[in-house]
């Protein structure tokens, strides 16, 4: 369930250019105070080429962010040894983040954000994976960090370059969110077109999984996606029409299924169940 802090997620995206390589940034943060944030531009240095002599790729973060390290995953695995805070907060991500989907993984960043805002974040690297930003803070929220990654895993699996493009896409092939452009026949642009028509929120609260769901639809997507997983005690006729709609997509529900998999193996939540 959810921890005594509030998981709003807070957006932020924008499409910049680093070395020839367009990165879009997503944010996901949990104010108490503050609404969206504005936009911010995403960056990263680009290491192209040999796997071993990959170098950290930098993004961008808000400014109250401090950088506390980098991993850098190639086969599913940290290159270097990893100590202390590092060592502690990978092997949550080992025990949560599926195998199938490991190759997807490109880098663990661990951050300390002042205001404490900030749960995760997931950026595109630039090896075509993503890169996962953590609060070194949440190290003592075991659960929260596993919510995260379910979280965050649905946006990699959703907003993946094959499917979605960053930002406002001329003649998008499929539903245009404030986002980017999902693929028509995707399960975004599905769940967009059905519950955020016009990209625009019913406005009634009893339709999503909670506040931080009715922001945009890809965080509805996501939220709901983790509520379906986790199996918060959610329930309202939109919010069942929108969990069906999830487990009716195949490369979800098998998301689903190894997740459920490893939390039931080493994990601090309780799943519910069915
Ligand atoms: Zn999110």
């Amino acid at each position: 369930m959810l921890s005594n802090r509030a998981r709003i997620t807070g957006l932020s995206v924008a499409v910049g250019l680093a070395a020839a390589v367009n990165v879009a940034q997503l944010v996901d943060a949990h104010p108490w105070d503050d609404d969206a944030p504005s936009t911010r531009i995403g960056t990263a240095g680009v290491a192209l080429g040999d796997d071993a002599a990959r170098i950290v790729e930098r993004v961008s973060y808000r400014q109250d962010v401090e950088r506390v390290g980098d991993v850098i995953v190639i086969d599913g695995q940290p290159r270097d040894v990893l100590e202390g805070e590092l060592a502690e907060i990978w092997e949550i991500v080992d025990a949560t983040w599926p195998m199938a989907q490991r190759d997807e993984l490109a880098q663990l960043s661990i951050v300390r954000e002042r205001s404490r805002g900030l749960v995760g974040v997931v950026h595109p690297s630039a090896t075509g994976g993503w890169i996962l930003s953590l609060d070194i803070a949440d190290l003592e929220d075991r659960a929260l960090i596993e919510e995260t990654i379910v979280h965050e895993l649905s946006h990699v699996v959703t907003l993946d370059s094959e499917v979605f493009t960053f930002g406002k896409v001329d003649g998008c092939p499929g539903v245009q969110i404030e986002l980017g452009c999902a693929e028509a026949g995707t399960v975004l642009a599905e769940f967009a077109e059905r519950f955020w028509p016009g990209d625009i929120s019913s406005g009634d609260p009893a339709d999503f999984v909670n506040n931080y769901a009715s922001t945009a639809p890809h965080e509805d997507l996501s939220e709901t996606f983790t509520a379906w997983v986790l199996g918060w005690p959610v329930e309202g006729r939109l919010i069942d029409a929108k969990i069906d709609m999830l487990a009716a997509d195949a490369e979800l529900s098998d998301l689903a299924d190894a997740l459920r998999a490893e939390l039931v193996a080493a994990s601090a939540i309780q799943l519910n169940a069915g």
